[in-house]
């Protein structure tokens, strides 16, 4: 007998017949005596149309009244999941955030777990009821409903298990396990039986969203080994484990993508010191996240500074920086949304050069144009034009041979 989280993405929970479906699932463990807490998503679409019922109202929204709303979509999931539970003749209770004391800091829209009460949860699981949990929300300690960030619900699960010491981990959704990219736009990428946490770390960083990144860290950290498996089949899914000795060890483990990105440049700024400081620190005071930065030196004594946020965070940053742009008597601010990141990632790039002079020149046989480049030890990342998105994604996984297995470095350069 043992004590399994089990988490369902939006997908899986997306129409009452999937509900029906997970129950008789999850009904299939309780049956054989295993203790469920089940975490559920919203219906998929839900939290992008509340989203964008905020956004008809007003443009930058109150974060307080956006987790107020957003975290609903998950009440009404959690609620028909344990409607269908006692339909099929068994117990449940739904519970959210707060009534399970998934407390978190008070960073609205992208809070932080802190710490989680289990004793409610062990008193249903020992009254043998399946507990189903509200992904994606939590409470502050001043009693304000909080939320995650988007795919919040996978690091629910995971600090679940982890607080529960649980003995699984399943995150289920619409993909049989992580693959080497995205398999909805590569019909050649290549499932990954079993990944370590700082490879998936990486993958989740840059954009593969089958794992929320803080999911990736609190298992890390909690050493909770995390099973990536699909809802619509009974296959064994993708281990994410601690690193092992037999783990393929590939130059490129990964092509990723991420389109929540958007560029954002000063024109004309004054070249002198504390110009960088005078424009970054409103907006990471903001809570607003910047990732590449490029200087581009003018004649004479101006400079231009392009810089790249999260899509969604675009609008505050553009309305923070028309406020900056008069201060430091830049002469405009210009913004681009239509733009993509693509990476390659992989830990066996440490040791190898040509690694990046080999991406730039496959996009460049594609006619895609890099417009930033930033590279780290284990990965290189390219802005891009959002529409060749799916084109140089196809073309990185190819070049980099990922669909075959285990290829030694040495023949891939
Ligand atoms: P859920 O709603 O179940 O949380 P998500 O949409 O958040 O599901 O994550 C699953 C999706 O992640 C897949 O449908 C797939 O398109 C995408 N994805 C991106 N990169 C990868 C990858 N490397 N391996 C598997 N899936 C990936
Ligand atoms: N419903 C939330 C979202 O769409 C959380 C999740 O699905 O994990 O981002
Ligand atoms: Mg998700």
């Amino acid at each position: 007998m043992a004590l399994i989280v089990q988490k369902f993405g939006g997908t899986s929970v997306g129409s009452t017949e999937k509900i029906r479906a997970v129950v008789q699932r999850v009904l299939g463990y309780h049956k054989q005596g295993h203790k469920m807490v089940v975490v559920l998503s919203a219906m998929s679409g839900e939290t992008d149309r509340l989203i964008n019922l905020a956004r008809d109202i007003q443009k930058i929204p109150d974060p307080r009244e956006m987790d107020m709303l957003v975290s609903t979509g998950e009440q009404v999931t959690v609620a028909l999941f344990a409607m269908a539970v006692n339909e099929a003749g068994f117990d449940a209770i739904s519970l959210l955030g707060d009534q399970v004391g998934i407390r978190t800091s008070g960073l609205h829209t992208r809070a932080r777990i802190r710490n989680i009460e289990s004793k409610r949860i062990f008193t249903h699981l020992d009254e043998g009821k399946i507990v189903t949990i509200a992904g994606f929300q939590g409470v502050t300690e001043s009693g304000d409903i909080t939320t995650l960030g988007r795919g919040g619900s996978d690091t629910t699960a995971v600090a679940l298990a982890a607080a529960l010491k649980a003995d699984a981990c399943e995150i289920f959704t619409d993909v049989d396990g992580i693959y080497t990219t995205d398999p909805n736009i590569c019909p050649k990428a290549r499932k990954i039986d079993r990944i370590s946490y700082d490879e998936m770390l990486e993958l989740a960083s840059l954009g593969a969203k089958v794992l929320d990144i803080r999911s990736v860290g609190l298992a890390k950290k909690y050493r909770v080994p995390v099973h990536v498996r699909s809802t619509f089949t009974e296959n064994d899914g993708t281990w994410v484990v601690e690193e092992e000795k037999n783990m393929e060890s590939m130059l490129v483990s990964g092509v990723t993508y991420s389109k929540n990105e958007a560029r954002i440049t000063l024109n004309k700024v004054p070249d002198q010191p504390g110009v960088a400081a005078q424009i970054f620190l409103p907006i990471s005071d903001a809570g607003i996240i910047v990732d590449m930065i490029i200087q581009n030196t003018r004649a004479g004594s101006l400079t231009d500074m392009t810089f790249t946020v999260l899509r969604t965070d675009y609008d505050r940053a553009m309305d923070l920086l028309k406020g900056i742009a008069k201060e430091i008597q830049a002469e405009s601010v210009t913004g681009d949304e239509n733009i993509a990141k693509v990476s390659i990632v992989g830990v066996g790039m440490r040791n190898h050069s040509g690694i990046a002079s080999t991406m730039f020149q496959i996009l460049a046989k594609e006619g895609i144009n890099i417009m930033m480049i930033s590279t780290s030890e284990i990965k290189v990342s390219c802005i891009i034009e959002e529409k060749y998105t799916e084109l140089a994604v196809r073309a990185l996984h190819d070049a980099f041979a990922l669909d075959k297995e285990n290829i030694p470095v040495e023949e891939k350069i």
